[in-house]
């Protein structure tokens, strides 16, 4: 039989902290792969837990604020340095590999240089904060369909958007824009978003640090909460309302973090470049 030429790369979800939520599928991958090239949203036991010790653990994270982050182009680099050297790479992202993520710059590196790869789901954060908030995203009676969205700078959503999305029944769930719900807020009352509609930011969903904060939208201008910890999802619809009933995990109000910052960790674990 022909010698493999080239490795393969596994493009898998972490999801979203919980280290119980990632898939065994994706477990199977990580105890046989050579190199893992991880995200910051993963939790470090995954890694430590699962990652054979022989295997090269790689943290290729965006950290914009700590000034730690690593190029596409980088991470496009070594996925293809690694394959052709005829490792099996896991290529970890927190969540699932295709909501909000760079996953396209990826597959089209792995496709334009015939590398052959496999991708495997995770538990998004829309799902895993839903789940451990007990918000039922799209509860019979409340809301028929629910939006992936996101508003990190001010272009994402388009004027005429906003009128829709203050009209519509539908759940919406914004990541990435804890720094920007203030205005998000803003934008759903300007186009008259119905009072009964309430909004829930989950910071650090699915980790024992996880906290719910839920009022309604007109509250939380009055309140001008402005920083929430890192990483944080936010909810909007009548649905809110029923993480009363059916929130089953107290508030941990700790403000400790779970995802820890790079460099607390690069002693185990290598930084790419
Ligand atoms: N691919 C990931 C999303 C990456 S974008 C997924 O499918 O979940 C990063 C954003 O996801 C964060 O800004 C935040 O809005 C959200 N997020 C990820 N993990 C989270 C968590 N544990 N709690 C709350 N929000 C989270």
């Amino acid at each position: 039989m022909k010698r493999q030429q080239i490795g393969k790369v596994i493009f898998a979800g972490a999801g979203p902290g919980d280290p119980d939520l990632i898939t065994i599928k994706a477990v199977n991958f990580l105890k046989i792969a050579d190199v893992v090239l991880t995200d910051r949203l993963v939790s470090e036991e995954i890694l430590t837990k699962y990652v054979s010790a022989e295997a090269e653990i790689i943290y290729v994270g965006k950290q914009c604020s700590k000034g730690i982050s690593t190029p596409q182009q980088t991470i496009n680099e070594l996925i293809v340095e690694y394959a052709l050297r005829r490792k099996l790479v896991v290529r970890l992202k927190g969540g699932d590999v295709s909501v909000f993520s760079n996953i396209m710059d990826e597959l089209e590196t792995v496709v334009k240089n015939n590398i052959p790869y496999e991708i495997i789901p995770g538990v998004t954060a829309a799902l895993g904060a839903a789940a451990y908030a007990g918000i039922p995203l799209t509860a019979r009676g409340y809301s028929t369909a629910v939006r992936f969205l996101t508003y990190y700078k001010a272009d994402i959503i388009k004027e005429g958007y906003w009128q829709e999305l203050a009209a519509t029944d539908d759940t919406l769930v914004f990541y990435m824009s804890s720094e920007t719900v203030a205005i998000v807020v803003e934008k759903l009352i300007a186009h008259k978003i119905s009072k009964d509609k309430l909004l829930a930011v989950i910071e650090q969903a699915t980790t024992p640090f996880q906290n719910v904060q839920t009022s309604s939208l007109y509250e939380f201008i009055k309140n001008k909460q402005e920083t929430f910890v890192s990483p944080s999802l936010v909810i909007i619809g009548k649905v809110v309302g029923l993480q009363e009933q059916f929130g089953w995990i107290g508030n941990n109000n700790s403000r400790e973090y779970y995802f820890k910052p790079v460099e607390e960790v690069a002693g185990k674990i290598k930084l790419s470049a």
